[in-house]
């Protein structure tokens, strides 16, 4: 594997570029919390530039007016070039965000998937003729909005950054996307592939830089049409209001609080896998993670026991050396969780492993944490930590589960374990979440429908609800004839 580059520039019409100030970002590895390299650091002279190609591109109208199915196989050639760099991404993803390099090269094929997926319905996205009688022809159009602002969290950068950019192109919007901070580099493939693929200039444009300036600058931006946001509750709340100023649409994906919840007759064994998975894959950085697990009362020392031991099976280390448990983000993030980990040991709940900074390595990382004797009033029960942390709390019967499972604010996931497929259904439906996992978390796919309820957000991402986000639907109402339902022009 070729080293990494040591300086990364920004995407801005065709061309890769330097910011307008000459600044740039020092990104680290999180592994060794040793700096890494360096990405040039968008301000606002480079969003308006980004901007302003993205409104060309899109006025040219080259996207729109080529034939779908077109746009479809441009789509397929940048999932080529995505596929064929699969190794160098997963490296780059390795390092500046700390996965495993099989986690970071899936995160490459990932992405190449959503260029395939919505490259093929890219021309399956079609009007409806509505009829009114013999006088009148009637038809909607699914438009694009136009200039697409698009800004991702660093957890799944590449992934969550090509589900976005795959759905404005196969509707023909153009796409101004701010990359995290903390851990850019993958997103800057997607730029790569797209022009490797004979994208049109400023079609897709990518940058980086800070939330606070580059980031608010674009979403307030008057030349943009269209939001897509994943990140946290909080940004989302700030990026709405300035979507509100300027009454455009927002596409909110949102943290989450998600709970499993484990039915008497489950078999213990696959869910306490399923919830591994669902609360340590990635260190616990994923919106959608089992970040709580709800037990009969009577089952709970047993699932305890057994969630602690497969706790303390998990290897913890860098990604690079393919350890279970890889770093978290930041020092930042570090500090934060386990921050709330004392809190939570504070306000009464057990650390039955875990809870702490791991003492010999100097990376960012985490032991994988269960807690039990979680009570709902808990901080650590209602606030996503995004990290490696599972709270267990204990309920008495089904509708109880069902009330703390959807007791806070959020609504992103929820799952169920049982071999009672009538249960499983009933509980389905009563769970307040945009999708629900039945004995696998994370069962679904790109194929399948994603995105939150409550404070998680709304709007869809992934699946083929995803691309009514990203067209607006024009009624064109047709008179052709003078009256009375005769020939035209009679
Ligand atoms: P964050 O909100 O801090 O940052 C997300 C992005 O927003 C970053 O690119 C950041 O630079 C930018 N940003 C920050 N302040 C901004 C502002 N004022 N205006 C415009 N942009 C701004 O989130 P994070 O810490 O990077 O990511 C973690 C959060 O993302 C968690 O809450 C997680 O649940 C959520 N998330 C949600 C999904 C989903 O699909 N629902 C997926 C992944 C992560």
């Amino acid at each position: 594997m070729q080293d990494l580059k040591k300086y990364w520039k920004n995407y801005i019409d065709g061309q890769w570029v330097d910011s307008a100030r000459g600044e740039r970002i020092v990104v680290e590895n999180p592994a060794t919390a040793q700096p890494l390299c360096e990405v040039a650091r968008a301000t606002e002279e480079d969003i308006d530039q980004a901007v302003a190609a993205a409104r060309k591109c899109f006025n040219s109208r080259v996207l729109y007016n080529m034939r779908p199915t077109n746009r479809g196989q441009l789509m397929f050639e940048i999932a080529r070039h995505m596929t064929e760099m699969a190794e160098e991404i997963g490296y780059a993803e390795c390092l500046d965000n700390g996965k495993t390099l099989t986690g970071g090269k899936n995160e490459a094929l990932a992405a190449a998937r959503y260029f395939t997926y919505y490259g093929g319905l890219a021309d399956k996205l079609e009007g409806r003729m509505i009829p009114l009688g013999a006088d009148y022809v009637d038809y909607t159009i699914p438009s694009p909005f136009g200039v697409s602002a698009q800004i991702v969290p660093w957890n799944f950068p590449l992934q969550i950054a090509a589900r976005s950019v795959a759905c404005a192109l196969a509707t023909a919007n153009t796409v101004v996307l701010k990359s995290p901070e903390l851990s850019p580099l993958s997103t800057y493939f997607i730029a790569e592939a797209c022009d490797r693929a004979g994208v049109p200039a400023g079609a897709v444009n990518v940058v980086c830089g800070y939330g606070h300036d580059c980031g608010a600058y674009l979403v307030a931006h008057q030349d943009i049409d269209h939001i897509v946001f994943t990140g946290s509750l909080k940004t989302g709340q700030s990026i709405l209001k300035a979507a509100a100023e300027r009454v455009i649409p927002s596409v909110m994906e949102l943290g989450g609080k998600s709970a499993g919840v484990m039915f008497e007759d489950a078999d213990i064994d696959q869910a306490i896998n399923s919830t591994a998975s669902g609360i340590f894959s990635n260190a616990g950085q994923v919106c959608s993670a089992q970040s709580r697990l709800l037990v009969p009362r009577k089952l709970q020392a047993e699932v305890l026991e057994k969630m602690a031991a497969k706790a303390k099976s998990l290897s913890v280390g860098p990604g690079i050396d393919g350890h279970d448990i890889t770093p978290v983000i930041s020092a930042n993030q570090a500090a934060k969780i386990e921050g709330m980990c004392m809190s939570a040991e504070q306000a009464g709940a057990e650390a039955l492993t875990g809870g702490r900074k791991h003492p010999d390595l100097e990376g960012h990382f985490i032991e994988p944490t269960v807690f039990g004797n979680v009570t709902a009033d808990m901080t650590i029960a209602q606030e996503e930590v995004f990290g490696p942390v599972l709270s267990v709390l204990a309920y008495d019967d089904v509708e109880e589960a069902i009330e703390l499972a959807n007791g806070t604010d959020y609504g992103l996931c929820a799952g169920i374990y049982t071999k009672n497929l009538g249960l499983a259904h009933w509980a389905a439906d009563r769970l307040i979440a945009g999708q629900v996992f039945i004995n696998e978390w994370f069962a679904g796919g790109i194929e399948t429908p994603f995105g939150g309820m409550k404070r998680s957000g709304y709007g869809r991402e992934k699946g083929q609800e995803a691309l009514l986000n990203y067209v607006q639907t024009k009624n064109v109402g047709i008179r052709i004839t003078a009256g009375g339902g005769g020939r035209p022009g009679g």
